[in-house]
C-alpha cells in the first residue's frame, strides 16, 4: 500500500485572528519569505508532484493521499483556491483510480460562508474547528487584532457546518485557563454536538520551552496539564461506562489503541517524528508544522519530488533525532504508552510534560486498561 500525507498551507501563516498563544507568528519570523497566498502554479505543482509519487502504485490495491489544508487560516485563500485544488486532483489523478484522496481543512471557523461550506461539503471535506471552550474561555485567547473575541463567529460557522451536513471535529488548545476548567469545556462541546474532540497542549515558543510561570499563564503548567489529563479521562470514562456514550478523544483513543496492540498514526504518541510534508505557500517543504522553520526546510517542489523530499539527508536527520530516549524514559514503567511524547515538546531530550504524564498514568492507568478491555469486548 502506498500512501502520502500532505499538509498544505494555502495562506501560509496569514490569519484573520491574532490568538494570544499562536506560534505561527513565532515561526514566520524564522522564514526568509514573507507569508502570502499560494499561487495557482504552486498549487498545481503540489498536486502534480503528488500524482507522480503514485505513478508506480499497484493498480490492484488501494493507495491513499491524505491532504489537510491548514494555516494560518486556510479559508483566506478563498473559494476559487479550493475549486482549483479539486480540479487539479481530478485532472492529475484521473489515470490513478486506485488512489483514494481525502481532503480535510483545519479552520478557525470565522469566515465560513454558505458558498465555501457547500462546495467543501460536496467534495467530502472533513472540517476541524478550532474552539477553546465556552465563550468566556474561548474569547480569553482566540481574539481579533482589535482584542475582541471570536466565539460568536465560530458559533455561526458551526451552525453553517451543521446546516450543510458537514463532518467535523473540534480542536481545543489547552492553556491553564481551559485546562483547569475542562468540565465546562467538555460539556460545552457535547452541547454543540461535537463527539470527536482533540485537545493539544499550547505550544511554547522555541526560546521559552518549559519556562511556564504564573505571570505568563498563556501556556500550560504541569499542575494544570495533569489535572486536565485526569479530569478529561474521568469525564470520558463516566460517559462510556455509565451512559454508554462514546466520545472520541484523540489522545485517549491512542492510549486505548496502544493497550490493545493496535496501530496509531499520531506521531506525537509514537515517540518518533514522521515527515508530514508541510507545503508552504511558497512551495517549500518542511517536515512538520512545528518545524516550518528555514533550518528544517527539506527543499522546494520546483526542484524536487516527494520521494526525494521525504528521504533526503535532512529528512532522515529530522526523524533520527527523535529516536533518542533519555535514561529516565528507558526505565519508565509508562514508556510503552508515553514514548516521550512529541519531539517539539522535549527539552534536553525529555518531554516537558513528563510530570503530568506520570501523574496521569499513576492515577488512571488501571481504569484506562479497564476501558480498553470493555471496548474490546463490545467490539468482539
Ligand atoms: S515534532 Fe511532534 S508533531 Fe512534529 S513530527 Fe515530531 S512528533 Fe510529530
Ligand atoms: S512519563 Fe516521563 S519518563 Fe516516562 S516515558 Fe514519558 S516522558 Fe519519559
Amino acid at each position: 500500500m502506498k500512501s502520502l500525507q500532505l499538509l498544505i498551507k494555502p495562506a501560509s501563516s496569514l490569519c484573520d485572528l491574532k490568538c494570544k498563544y499562536c506560534f505561527y507568528h513565532d515561526l514566520a519570523t524564522h522564514q526568509a519569505l514573507s507569508p502570502k497566498i499560494m499561487s495557482v502554479e504552486t498549487l498545481e505543482l503540489t498536486i502534480k508532484r503528488a500524482s507522480e509519487y503514485f505513478a508506480n502504485a499497484p493498480k490492484d490495491e488501494p493507495s491513499y493521499l491524505s491532504i489537510l489544508f491548514q494555516g494560518g487560516e486556510p479559508t483566506l485563500a478563498g473559494l476559487d483556491y479550493f475549486k482549483q485544488a479539486i480540479a487539479f486532483q481530478k485532472q492529475y489523478f484521473a489515470h490513478l483510480p486506485q488512489v483514494q484522496i481525502s481532503n480535510a481543512i483545519q479552520t478557525n471557523g470565522c469566515k465560513l460562508d454558505d458558498e465555501l461550506v457547500s462546495f467543501l461539503v460536496t467534495n467530502d471535506f472533513f472540517f476541524g474547528i478550532s474552539l477553546d471552550g465556552p465563550k468566556a474561555l474561548h474569547d480569553a485567547m482566540r481574539i481579533h487584532r482589535n482584542g475582541s473575541g471570536s466565539y460568536d463567529e465560530v458559533r455561526a460557522g458551526i451552525t453553517k457546518l451543521q446546516k450543510f451536513g458537514a463532518q467535523f471535529n473540534v480542536l481545543c488548545v489547552l492553556t491553564d485557563l481551559n485546562a483547569l476548567n475542562i468540565k465546562s469545556v467538555y460539556e460545552h462541546f457535547k452541547e454543540l454536538g461535537f463527539y470527536n474532540h482533540q485537545y493539544i497542549a499550547c505550544l511554547e515558543p522555541f526560546e521559552r520551552l518549559g519556562q511556564h510561570s504564573k505571570e505568563q499563564p498563556l501556556f500550560l503548567s504541569e499542575q494544570a496539564y495533569s489535572q486536565f489529563l485526569i479530569n478529561i479521562f474521568d469525564l470520558w470514562y463516566q460517559d462510556l461506562m455509565e451512559q454508554g456514550t462514546y466520545i472520541s478523544i484523540r489522545h485517549i483513543e491512542n492510549y486505548l489503541a496502544l493497550l490493545l496492540n493496535m496501530s496509531i498514526n499520531s506521531c506525537n504518541m509514537t515517540g518518533v517524528c514522521q515527515i508530514q510534508n508541510v507545503v508552504e505557500s511558497s512551495g517549500k517543504i518542511y517536515p512538520c508544522d512545528f518545524f516550518a522553520h528555514d533550518d528544517y526546510e527539506l527543499g522546494n517542489l520546483t526542484d524536487h519530488d516527494f520521494e526525494y523530499l521525504q528521504t533526503n539527508s535532512k529528512a532522515r536527520t529530522f526523524i533520527e533525532q527523535s529516536h533518542q530516549l533519555p535514561n529516565d524514559c528507558q526505565h519508565c514503567p509508562y514508556l510503552s504508552l508515553c514514548r516521550n511524547g512529541c519531539y517539539r515538546e522535549r527539552l534536553n531530550g525529555k518531554n516537558i510534560h513528563c510530570a503530568a504524564f506520570k501523574a496521569f498514568f499513576a492515577a488512571r492507568l488501571d481504569k484506562l486498561k479497564q476501558a480498553a478491555a470493555h471496548l474490546a469486548r463490545m467490539n468482539s
